[in-house]
């Protein structure tokens, strides 16, 4: 991989490599997009072109640099996220950022620092963070990626130059799954649809079977619309992200919508339901479902801001359910 290879983010690598044309390379970045669309592949490919031993434009892919960061094994280039049984970015981890930034580099010519889902700092870590990131050295590069900017101080915020990503079409999608990723036209036409624009849903949906989750899903919320009452859906371990379930309930609604107006299956994201899709569909009226996707819309924005899940959700149940 290089920036070559990186499909349907032109503006942020144009941004990026002008950068680096002009010499302006800066401390510290955000990396900021919807789940899955490649921000942390992105903060990789930054960093292997800012360290090459070619010092181009793009990586070289050869150096000794370059193969390093391939194989996540590069002393100056590191990745910090929260450990899988963490809901956040423990402060350890950032007072161990701190130290390392007081090093000089070990062989490259910057140091560089990934925060994935940076959004997952607390408070406190944030503003421990905060103070290197004022006093930036020449050698030290800073990415934070996050697909929940809100989640982020404003002093951060204000220290960091911010690159956006965005969400890619279905003919993108399908060719990164069938080229980078093996699937078949079958699989990547399907995956595609379901992704809502983000390569990275797209392959969790075949990886982890996520068929299954939204399977699941569609039963609690469309089907048992009671059971968010029961408060299952609100249980992390069920549902350990919401956000995601919403967006797939989402899928659901517009497909419903959609049907009121074609019978045309191959404009459905959840293609492989087409038929229940028709069928549910004639149950609602048209207004009943734009109502009922605002709804969720609305459940999902509150959510990105932190409000309790909890009471989100039964307002949203109360309103799917009228
Ligand atoms: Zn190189």
């Amino acid at each position: 991989m290089s920036f070559a290879n990186i499909i349907g983010q032109d503006r942020a690598v144009a941004l990026l490599q002008a950068m680096i044309t002009r010499n302006e390379v800066l401390g510290s970045y955000i990396f900021t997009g919807p789940k899955g669309v490649g921000k942390k592949i992105l903060a990789l490919e930054y960093a292997k072109a800012l360290n090459c031993e070619k010092q181009g434009l793009d990586s070289c892919e050869e150096c000794v640099s370059c193969r390093k960061v391939n194989s996540m094994n590069h002393p100056d280039v590191s990745i910090i996220a929260k450990d899988e049984d963490s809901s956040f970015i423990k402060i350890d981890k950032i007072r161990d950022i701190i130290y390392q930034a007081s090093l000089k580099p070990y062989e490259a010519r910057k140091k560089i620092f990934i925060i994935t889902e940076a959004e997952d700092m607390n408070e406190e870590s944030q503003n421990a963070l905060l103070k290197i990131l004022e006093e930036p050295r020449d050698n030290q590069v800073f990415i934070l990626t996050t697909s929940r900017i809100s989640g982020l101080l404003s002093t951060v915020l204000s220290r960091c130059k911010l690159v956006k990503l965005n969400l890619l079409g279905q003919d993108r999608i399908k060719e990164i799954l069938i080229d980078r990723h093996g699937f078949t036209e079958d699989e990547a036409d399907l995956f595609s649809r379901m992704s809502l624009g983000s390569p990275g849903r797209a392959i969790a949906f075949k990886e982890k079977d996520e068929l299954k989750e939204r399977d699941r899903m569609l039963n609690d919320f469309f089907l048992r619309k009671r059971a968010i009452f029961r408060e299952e859906v609100c249980d992390d371990k069920k549902y350990p992200d919401i956000e995601e379930s919403l967006k797939m309930l989402l899928s659901w609604y517009r497909d419903l919508l959609v049907s009121k107006f074609t019978e045309d299956a191959g404009i459905f994201l959840n293609a492989d339901r087409s038929q229940e899709i028709l069928s549910y569909a004639s149950r609602f009226s048209a207004d009943k479902l734009e109502r009922d996707i605002s709804s969720i819309m609305k459940t999902i924005n509150y959510i990105n801001r932190n409000v309790n899940p909890k009471m989100a959700l039964f307002n949203m149940a109360l309103e799917l359910e009228r």
